[in-house]
């Protein structure tokens, strides 16, 4: 492919394009009077400094070479394989039997688990919060965060606060097992899943869900299988996005947190997406978006924007979140645009465990504000759904 879409936003574009291409491609900028800036001169430098290597540049071909055979155990310092974040989660069940369960909420189109930690002291009255990472293959730090807050809820269980400990957590690292996987082995800036669709390989998942799936057009999602915004030939098309469905509405949970890390951009955004309207609750997901902004604020001194999805990014049509707030009637539901701002989607390994302890931080603040708002069980809950 010649040219990679990285970033969309209101009124600029980030995109890769093979260094074979970059003088054709100025040129149609040039000529068409678009303004344009080269951010990043060579990807493969970014590349080195995601996996840490001191050394001179290797190619593609060795990049692969050492993920393939590299068999680390699970730690917040390196990016790891999809069978070890399985490991992990395994791990955690055998520590923690009275804590943690693992479960297969469906299989990916080439047949990989779509494995789900839940983590529960039992009581009944619990409401559930949802946690996924890489929905998008090549957006590696989510699936990195998401995993260490599991672990920290996990391990700090007996210490943490009843805002944690009154949860139900549902935790899937890896909602797209084979574009995670191909990203480790073929392409680095994959996206999408890996389902045929004819000559085409892919349907973006977060354009699959239900709610607004096709709304405004090409801008909101494409019809095209070539795309990288492929909306797939129906809503829930998918078997990833199907799994998800299933594992929320078969939970018999009342789920009032919905969070979706990807990268990058640094940003919380919150329905909707498919419409620039604001939702019902905007100024009460501001507030909390603001909360877990805040926290992040104070850990680090990183700066996250908070608003809705369309008015801090685009028209995304059929997201996750958009589903998840109107139709599973999940109150909080938030999209997270990890780190960074510099090195895009390649954030240099060293930066991982920071940026996982100020997100960890966001959302036990966001516990906090919604247990603020809504002190009730179940049963008598006021908050605003
Ligand atoms: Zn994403």
């Amino acid at each position: 492919m010649a040219i990679n879409i990285w970033k969309e936003e209101r009124s600029t574009m980030d995109i890769l394009v093979e260094s074979r291409r970059s003088g054709q491609v100025a040129g149609m900028l040039h000529e068409r009077e678009i303004p344009y800036s080269v951010a990043v001169g060579d990807v493969n430098i970014l590349l080195e400094r995601e996996q840490g290597c001191s050394t001179s540049r290797h190619s593609a071909r060795s990049l692969k070479r050492t993920s393939v055979t590299a068999r680390r155990a699970m730690d917040w310092k390196n990016y790891h394989r999809l069978d070890v974040i399985y490991a992990f989660l395994d791990s955690l069940v055998e520590e923690y039997p009275y804590l943690c369960t693992v479960s297969v909420i469906g299989k990916s189109a080439e047949g990989r688990d779509i494995r789900m930690l839940k983590i529960s002291n039992g009581n009944e009255d619990n409401s559930g919060v949802w946690l996924d990472g890489s929905i998008h293959a090549r957006e590696w730090i989510s699936a990195a965060v998401v995993t260490y807050i599991a672990d920290r809820v996990v391990r700090n269980f007996n210490e943490q606060p009843d805002t944690v400990t009154n949860k139900d957590w549902f935790i899937v690292p890896v909602m797209n097992p084979d574009g995670y996987e191909y990203t480790h082995t073929h392409d680095r800036m994959w996206r999408k899943n890996r389902a045929k669709y004819g000559e085409c390989v892919g349907v973006d998942l977060n354009r699959n869900f239900s709610y607004g799936w096709g709304e405004k057009g090409e801008e909101g999602s494409s019809e095209d299988p070539g795309n990288i915004f492929f909306r797939g030939p129906e809503p829930f098309s998918e078997p990833e996005t199907r799994a998800v469905r299933k594992a929320i509405v078969d939970s018999g949970t009342t789920f009032k947190v919905f969070l979706s890390f990807h990268s990058y951009g640094e940003v919380i955004i919150f329905p909707w997406g498919y419409t620039g309207d604001p939702c019902p609750d905007y100024v009460e997901l501001l507030e909390g978006g603001t909360a877990m902004a805040k926290a992040i604020y104070e850990t680090n001194g990183h700066t996250y924007k908070v608003g809705s999805t369309k008015d801090l990014m685009y028209f995304a049509a059929g997201t996750s979140t958009d589903w998840s707030y109107a139709v599973a009637n999940i109150p909080y539901s938030y999209m997270v645009e990890l780190r960074g701002k510099k090195h895009r989607f390649l954030l240099p390994k060293d930066e991982i465990l920071s940026t996982a302890v100020e997100v960890l931080n966001g959302v036990l603040r966001l516990m906090e504000f919604v247990d603020r708002r809504c002190r009730g069980t179940q049963s008598n809950c006021s908050c605003p759904k």
